[in-house]
């Protein structure tokens, strides 16, 4: 079962939303517990940052920021992942910068799997 920290923007206060499943997370439109604002930050768990570059991907591929997205648009998929990035702060690392910045400049994201110039060793 899945279940979401959020930040509310407005009084600062941190909580958990539970839901039954991805597809009810995606659909829902959670609001503050305590003061009912909808202007809230998602957080994410330091332990999905720090998994491996691939699971940390999956882990940011939300469903409800996926819907509508062309994946044949690579400046589109790179707003996308800036947008998530920006969620992460420094977390989101040197090589999240540069696939962002390569999808924005219309890049083919395949050619980018494929020629990274970090390795994971820098990690
Ligand atoms: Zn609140």
């Amino acid at each position: 079962m899945p279940s979401y920290d959020f930040r509310c923007k407005n009084c600062k206060q941190e909580f958990t939303v539970a839901y039954s499943s991805i597809a009810e997370a995606g659909r829902d439109d959670p609001r503050c517990p305590y003061c009912r604002s909808a202007e809230l930050t998602r957080l994410i768990r330091r332990v999905a940052v720090m998994s491996s570059e691939e699971s940390r991907i999956e882990r940011l591929a939300d469903p409800s920021r996926l819907a509508g997205l062309d994946e044949n648009d690579p400046r589109a998929m790179g707003r996308l992942m800036r947008d998530m990035a920006n969620e992460f702060g420094e977390d989101a690392g040197p090589e999240m910068d540069e696939v962002i910045d390569r999808l924005e400049s219309g890049e083919d994201p395949e050619t980018i799997d494929q020629n990274l110039s970090f390795s994971d060793d820098s990690l």
